[in-house]
């Protein structure tokens, strides 16, 4: 079964904005303000946010286990955590495809089996 969301990260340049449910696409982690303020700079107003990622209600965890005994732990939302057929091939894979954007490469591994 295809991801959803295979690219589940949605960054502005390194900066991580919002994080989706691979298997569903819901959102599970969010950028909330948590500051406002207006400055002025020169003869303009400026407002300038402060913002934070939240992992909303919805987030989980999953712990991906392999045959050479290590464990791999990724996000994933309440719902599909429930899923007994994740495809965790595929979900692997897309963790490996997002670790090359922040600048390391998760190793190819033989997978195993998920925690609950
Ligand atoms: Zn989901």
């Amino acid at each position: 079964m295809p991801l959803k969301k295979f690219n589940y990260i949605d960054r502005d340049g390194l900066c991580i904005k919002r994080v989706y449910c691979k298997v569903c696409g819901g959102v599970i982690v969010d950028s909330v303000v948590i500051e406002e303020k207006q400055e002025k700079r020169g003869d303009k107003d400026f407002i300038i946010q402060k913002t934070a990622l939240k992992p909303l209600t919805s987030y989980d965890e999953i712990i991906i286990k392999f045959a050479d005994g290590s464990a791999h732990m990724t996000p994933i939302c309440k719902n599909c955590k429930q899923t007994e057929d994740l495809d965790l091939k595929e979900i692997y894979k897309a963790d490996m495809v997002e670790s090359l954007k922040e600048g390391y490469s998760l190793p190819f591994r033989e997978i195993k089996s998920r925690s609950k």
